[in-house]
């Protein structure tokens, strides 16, 4: 039996594409192997790999002065890759960060080993706004106040913080090159390249399964690496070689494929924008209806992929949890910065899904509240 699974990740993915891996396991395409089993370099192996990374570049319309690999070390590897990479890209050896919650704070501390790291701006205090206070990382710094460097080699931002439930695409046009951690809301709406200059995102969420990072690099960017920066991390020669400077994941690239070809047939990142939407704000609508369960992230910044909630009376949380799990709704426990719950909703969750959390949470209001 499958449950509703709204783990932050990894994360549910699309029956299909499950189904599709397991008819596929013992002998991809007549071959009389698994993809697993097939060397990288292979022609078959090297299709696979092409093909999911033209299947990328269509979902995102990537321009063609973007590179797209794939690399390893996950999304929190690259929090020293990307300083290694990048930072002595224009001999400065400075890097600006936009603060917004647990994962742009640890990109930040980690950054700080290979150069001088400054805070742009930072939703770490509470703030004043349509009358309300707002508590520290439920909001995100707006674009007018942030104060980068002229001279920084990038500015890091990260578009959704999964644990916070914060969310922001907006990114302005500046002339210090933009990067962005989209790890969990890549592929749930368009990315503007003309202002994102880098975006990497581990694939465990709305690309398949751990063990690679998408990353899309505007090509000027490479080539500037530090010389400690371990060769096989260096995106250059990962860029020359075609995301194989080693042996890649190689069954990681393959269900990332798989779930690009699914993306397509549901229409694509534009269909899946419009379904996110009619998710998100199918459960925000119903949060702020309640007495019983509460949001707190300004309206303005909620996260259309991870909803975290609240019940009002915290002794609930546990009962809540075990009759939800028995309900076959699982994976519903917040993360234990922030407490109460939290509903991952990425692209694989359907409506359905989300529905039948709300018609849980309704039920179960009614015999507690
Ligand atoms: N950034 C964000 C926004 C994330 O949600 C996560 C994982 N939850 C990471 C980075 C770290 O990813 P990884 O485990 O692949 O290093």
């Amino acid at each position: 039996m499958r449950v509703w699974n709204f783990s932050a990740g990894p994360s549910m993915l699309p029956l299909e594409v499950l189904e599709q891996a397991a008819a596929e396991m013992t002998d991809w395409h007549g071959t009389g192997m698994s993809i697993m089993e097939m060397s990288h370099r292979s022609k078959d192996y090297m299709g696979v790999r092409d093909e999911a990374e033209a299947d990328l570049r269509a979902l995102l319309s990537v321009p063609d002065d973007f590179a797209v690999l794939f690399v390893q070390g996950g999304a929190q590897g690259q929090n020293g890759l990307l300083p290694l990479n990048l930072i002595q890209r224009n001999g400065s050896g400075k890097a600006d960060y936009v603060l917004s919650g647990s994962w742009s704070v640890k990109s930040c501390e980690e950054a700080q080993r290979y150069g001088d790291i400054r805070v742009a701006g930072t939703s770490g205090q509470s703030w004043q706004d349509q009358g309300k206070e707002w508590a520290p990382w439920t909001w995100f710094p707006e674009p007018s106040q942030w104060d980068v460097r002229p001279d920084a080699a990038y500015l890091h931002v990260c578009t959704n913080e999964t644990i916070g439930g914060v969310e922001f695409n907006d990114i302005p046009k500046l002339d210090v090159p933009v990067v962005a951690d989209v790890s969990s809301n890549i592929l749930s709406c368009p990315i503007d390249f003309s202002r994102v200059s880098v975006a990497y995102a581990g694939a465990q969420k709305n690309a398949g399964m751990s063990g690679i990072a998408l990353m899309m690099i505007r090509r000027d960017l490479l080539g500037h690496a530090m010389d400690l920066c371990p060769s096989a991390f260096n995106y250059a020669n990962i860029e020359k070689q075609q995301s194989m400077f080693n042996t890649p994941p190689t069954y990681s690239i393959y269900m990332a494929g798989l779930m690009f070809k699914w993306l397509e047939r549901q229409g694509g990142v534009a269909a899946m924008q419009a379904r996110n939407a009619a998710k998100s704000e199918a459960l925000y609508g119903f949060l702020d209806a309640s007495e019983f369960y509460t949001n707190t992230v300004h309206p303005a910044y909620r996260s259309r992929m991870n909803v975290p909630f609240l019940l009002r009376d915290q002794s609930l949380d546990a009962l809540f949890l075990e009759q939800a799990t028995a309900a076959g709704l699982t994976s519903l426990k917040g993360h234990k910065s922030v407490g109460g719950m939290r509903a991952s909703i990425y692209n694989a969750m359907p409506l359905e899904g989300v529905q039948a959390l709300i018609d849980f949470m309704t039920d179960f209001e009614r015999r507690n509240g």
